[in-house]
């Protein structure tokens, strides 16, 4: 990606350009899942990380929250809403006093170690601790660290930076960043949205450039006419006066 002076030139994995007075960043973001063997290959399935998303499917049943940092026990708490039997695995993860009393009074019991794999094969049976206790799970949460899908916009002097669930591309409430002319909408700028907010994101920041594109049509459209009509004048007012010169035989 590269800024011209109208606007910005997308060049495409199969060659193709694409050129644009505005740029829209819609790319989503990867979820950079702790390194635990088992963990990757059930993302989605039985690796689940939204209460929102997945608590009505996985409700009732055995749910294993692994902490990768602060903000799982609030992820863990969300989750109890969802079943009673919850298990949060530390995995090295400090939590404070208070935090325990809030897991307590919730009913979720607290188990130390380290996660050194999550096992099953069609379906997740537990997870094993480093020392090699192996504990029944159906299904594990775990908060991965969700980094916005921008680096293609580092020529541009966009990057993406640190948020509490990871990195993301900052913008203001209507989707314009820092660099003139590129707006960003959905989770490449808010880790947490959702697809209604995602797409209400897109739209708002469509109207955005909208207006931006009619407001700078706007301001040029004098000038350009009077340019119009400068250049037709000068042009005419030639051809005239060569005429005038050819009549009177100059
Ligand atoms: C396991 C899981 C379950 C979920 N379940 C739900 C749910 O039940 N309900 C819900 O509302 N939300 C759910 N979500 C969240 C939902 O996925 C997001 O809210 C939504 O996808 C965000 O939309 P987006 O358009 O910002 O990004 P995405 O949907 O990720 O779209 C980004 C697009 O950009 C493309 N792209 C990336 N880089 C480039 C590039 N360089 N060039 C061209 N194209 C590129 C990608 O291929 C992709 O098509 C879930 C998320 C996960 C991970």
């Amino acid at each position: 990606m590269r800024r011209t002076v109208s606007g910005f030139v997308a060049e495409l994995a199969g060659g193709g350009v694409v050129r644009a007075r505005k740029l829209l960043v819609a790319t989503g973001l990867v979820d950079q899942l702790p390194d635990i063997p088992g963990m990757r290959e059930r993302w989605g399935r039985d690796v689940l990380h939204c209460p929102y998303c997945h608590g009505w499917e996985v409700r009732g049943g055995a749910v294993g929250v692994v902490a990768t940092g602060p903000m799982s026990v609030h992820q863990a708490l969300l989750w109890t809403q969802w079943t009673p039997d919850l298990v949060f695995f530390r995995n090295g993860v400090e939590i404070s006093d208070e935090q325990g009393q809030e897991l307590a009074a919730r009913g979720v019991r607290v188990v130390d170690g380290e996660v050194v794999a999550v096992v099953g094969e069609d379906k997740i049976t537990g997870v094993r601790l480093a020392d090699g206790t192996s504990i029944a799970r159906e299904t594990i949460v775990v908060a991965p660290s969700m980094v916005a899908r921008v680096g293609f916009l580092a020529g541009l002097g966009l990057s993406p930076v640190e948020h509490p669930m990871g990195r993301h591309l900052a913008a203001d409430a209507a989707g314009r960043t820092d660099v003139p002319g590129v707006w960003v909408a959905g989770n490449a700028a808010d880790l947490a949205a959702h697809v209604v907010v995602a797409a209400a994101a897109g739209v708002t920041a469509a109207a955005g450039i909208n207006a931006e594109l009619v407001r700078e049509d706007t301001v040029r459209a004098p000038f350009d006419a009077r340019t119009e009509a400068e250049v037709t004048t000068r042009v005419l007012g030639d051809r005239r006066h060569g005429l005038a010169a050819q009549v009177s035989g100059e």
